[in-house]
């Protein structure tokens, strides 16, 4: 049911192992559109030998990659990041089809997914090293990244392509191989993307992907593969947990990208239609469907009111439809169960005080309104865990000192939002605030050329900027007589 054959000409529902795409040998994944609740098409199911054939692969690639010339790793990322943005529309309608999320939202992603392959195209040459002498004076001491080896990169649903370029694009640059799992929800647009990485040049083996209806069971299989030596994984901070426990029997080097909670804090002296503006990026870019989205709305007690009224008049315009409508402002949620958990959420704290200005209706099957609520305890569920839909819950606080201990009080620290007249205030703001990012006056932080990633449980390391790259590298020392 795709609905043009240009889309058709990208659609691949095959694995894609050693360079070649075959079915799986387990069942087959129905992949549903969001909007229809209808399927869309299947995609093969990997069994745990496909998904170790597909580390072999790899293995057997992974030598002549990492020899490969910088200069022609970034070529072929290069040409990759070319095909993305000849193929933007077609990428934006599939991603929009099997995520369900707008095909504004849709088509932004694809330029923000394609950039880390032209990023890391920049990257891949530029790696550098250093050099020096021992204190003693008695050797020079050089030191060398190489590439870490085998990947194994693994990515949610909420981001399918920018979830997948900003672990492909450096890993690739770095000179690794590597096993691609897509989630199950939107494997078409990780099989597209493969599938012009192969027309830009990559050899065989390079990059291999799987999908598979037992994740837990291959991916474990995966990461105890005695060639492997890297886990990049996106996802739930939960799922994170689980891998890095079995992650520890190889002690494999691992990249988290779990999960968030983001405070969004206004001050008293902020631009409040700045404010507004930046809230409605940073709550509702995909839905309210990503890590980044502003999930505590920490609003000083004298601009709280009106504030939320003003959010609540912008959310309450928001469309609601197929994402692939044009007309619509606001897409599908990824699945029932996610409206549902949403409603549910939503409800509870509606029961615990919390007073409604805009939605807050039932789920419609997988259709949830904007909504914001006001008056909810900061122990409410809604506060405290990562609501991941289009739900705006607003707290108030007096002084500095309050807004801060809010926005830290949870285990989350990925993406943070502060709004101040005053910058130096706000910079000394940020500097406690305990998260990786920080979005000063803005309501987006997402850059390729930044380091992305969180602090306590949101995850491990960086994706991006020259961090990104040394992800999948290790550091080699060499001394050196003289
Ligand atoms: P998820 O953790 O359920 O799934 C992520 C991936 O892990 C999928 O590919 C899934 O198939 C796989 N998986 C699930 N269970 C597994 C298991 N037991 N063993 C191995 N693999 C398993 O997350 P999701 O629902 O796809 O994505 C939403 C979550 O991702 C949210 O928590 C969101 O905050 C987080 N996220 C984080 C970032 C970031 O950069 N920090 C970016 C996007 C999304």
């Amino acid at each position: 049911m795709l609905a043009s054959s240009e889309l058709e000409s990208l659609t691949r529902t095959d694995l894609f192992i050693g360079g070649a795409w075959r079915i799986g040998s387990a069942d087959r994944i129905p992949v549903i559109d969001p909007s229809t609740a209808n399927t869309i098409t299947e995609v093969a199911g990997a069994s745990t030998a496909d998904a170790l054939e597909a580390v072999e692969a790899a293995h057997a690639a992974a030598a002549n990659w990492a020899a490969t010339p910088p200069r022609r790793r970034s070529e072929i990322l290069q040409r990759g990041f070319m095909l993305m943005i000849e193929h933007a529309e077609q990428l934006a309608q599939l991603i929009s089809l099997e995520n369900g999320k707008t095909l504004t939202d849709a088509r932004g992603e694809v330029t923000y997914a394609a950039e880390f392959f032209r990023w890391f195209a920049e990257e891949a040459v530029r790696m550098g090293g250093e050099t020096g002498i021992a204190p003693a004076g008695t050797n020079r001491m050089l030191v060398q990244y190489q590439p870490i080896g085998v990947s194994i990169l693994i990515t949610p649903w909420n981001f399918p392509a920018a979830m997948a370029t900003r672990k492909l694009g450096p890993a690739l640059a770095a000179g690794c191989t590597c096993v691609l799992k897509p989630a199950n929800e939107t494997p078409l647009t990780a099989f597209a993307i493969v599938a012009l990485l192969e027309e830009a040049g990559l050899p065989p083996g390079v990059v291999n992907v799987v999908t598979t209806v037992d994740p837990a069971a291959s991916v474990s299989a995966m990461l105890h593969h005695p060639k492997v030596r890297k886990l990049s994984f996106t996802g739930s901070t939960q799922v994170g947990r689980l891998l890095l426990k079995e992650a520890a029997d190889t002690v494999l080097s691992c990249s988290m990208e779990l999960g968030g909670n983001a405070p969004f804090i206004v001050l008293d002296d902020a631009d409040l239609d700045a404010a507004v503006e930046g809230a409605m990026l940073a709550k509702m870019r995909n839905g309210g469907e990503a890590c980044t989205a502003a999930n505590r709305f920490i609003v000083h007690a004298s601009l709280a009111a009106r504030f939320a009224d003003a959010l609540a008049k912008r959310m309450s315009r928001l469309q609601l439809g197929p994402g692939y409508d044009p007309a619509s402002g606001l897409g599908p949620m990824i699945n029932r169960r996610a409206a549902n958990r949403i409603a549910e959420t939503v409800d509870a704290a509606k029961a615990s005080g919390g007073r409604l200005l805009t939605g807050g209706d039932a789920a419609r099957d997988c259709y949830y309104p904007a909504t914001v609520i006001v008056d909810v305890p900061p122990s409410s569920t809604l506060v405290r865990e990562e609501i991941f839909g289009p739900v705006a819950s607003i707290l108030s606080f007096e002084t500095d000192d309050e807004a801060i201990a809010l926005a830290n009080d949870t285990e989350y620290g990925l993406a943070s939002y502060l709004y101040a007249g005053d910058l130096r205030r706000g910079l000394a703001l940020a500097d406690r605030i305990e998260a990786g990012m920080v979005g000063l006056n803005r309501g987006l932080v997402s850059d390729p050329a930044a380091p992305f990633g969180g602090v306590k449980q949101s995850g491990l390391g960086r994706e991006g900027a020259h961090h990104g790259i040394l992800e999948f590298c290790e550091t080699k020392y060499v001394a050196v007589q003289w």
